[in-house]
């Protein structure tokens, strides 16, 4: 028979009545903080095409593609991007934001690409291949 010392005992009974440190995920989801470095978004209405995103991107993980006259799309390659929010502080116009997406992972690397539509007829305005 195993015998429970009374010091481990008392931790055991605590521990079983105590509220779970950890949460049920994925079916507990989290709020995140406002500043969590989740999935960058792209507002085209505000982007004047001055690519400082691109470069001091570290990860190399952005392309600013013109469309039209003074109209920039997005191009984000969420596989390279650390989530560092670089681009976020170096864009002069606050055409970038953090969100707190963060289940991003995908089998398919090309998924990775998320293209930020200046029309927003396509969806809501973002795309992946
Ligand atoms: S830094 Fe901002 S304004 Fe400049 S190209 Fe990038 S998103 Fe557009
Ligand atoms: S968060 Fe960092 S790595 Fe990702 S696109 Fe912005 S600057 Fe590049």
């Amino acid at each position: 028979m195993i015998t429970i010392p009374g010091k481990m005992a008392k931790e055991v009974l605590r521990h079983s009545i105590m509220a779970p440190a950890t949460r049920n995920y994925p079916f507990e989801k989290m709020e995140m903080p406002d500043n969590f470095r989740g999935k960058i978004v792209f507002d085209y209405e505000k982007c004047i095409g001055c690519k400082i995103c691109v470069r001091d991107c570290p990860a190399r993980a952005i392309a600013i593609t013109k469309v039209a006259d003074k109209v920039f799309e997005a191009e984000f390659y969420l596989d390279r991007c650390i989530y560092c929010a670089q681009c976020v502080d170096s864009c002069p116009k606050g055409a970038l934001d953090t969100t707190g997406e963060f289940e991003l992972a995908q089998i398919d690397r090309t998924q990775h690409r998320i293209h930020f539509h200046a029309n927003t007829d396509v969806g809501n305005g973002e795309s992946t291949p």
